[in-house]
């Protein structure tokens, strides 16, 4: 299995990494979609929300716990920001390696395209 976001927890594919501990990974998208846009990611692989169980969902907790943490670091705590994790062909997951992302700096609107 070739999953970019396991190379770049494995280190062997390069990131703008804002935040690590062991259990998750913050870094810069490539492809920003707002001024503030960061992926936040479980080390371990697991594929996207349809695959958090009871067993692994302490990671999911602990990735949103991130993703807080690395908001008031980027400033974007007083201002708010949004959260969205993409599922399957529908929800438009390029990336079948769970993430978050981290989007702020700017207004948001809703509903999502
Ligand atoms: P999604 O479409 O929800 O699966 O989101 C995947 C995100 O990963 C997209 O916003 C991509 O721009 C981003 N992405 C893909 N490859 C990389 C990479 N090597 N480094 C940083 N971001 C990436």
């Amino acid at each position: 299995m070739d999953c970019i976001f396991c190379r770049i927890v494995a280190g062997d594919a390069p990131a703008d990494i804002v935040y690590e501990d062991d259990i998750a990974v913050a870094f810069r998208d490539i492809k920003p979609a707002a001024p503030t846009h960061i992926l936040v990611i479980p080390r371990e692989h697991i594929a996207g929300p349809l695959d958090l169980d009871d067993e692994n969902a302490p990671i999911a907790g602990h990735v949103l716990a991130v993703a807080a943490q690395v908001a008031h670091q980027e400033g974007l705590a007083d201002d708010g920001y949004r959260l969205v994790t993409n599922q399957g062909r529908n929800g438009g997951q390029s990336v079948f390696h769970l993430h978050v992302h981290l989007l702020g700096g700017r207004r948001m609107t809703w509903p999502p395209g």
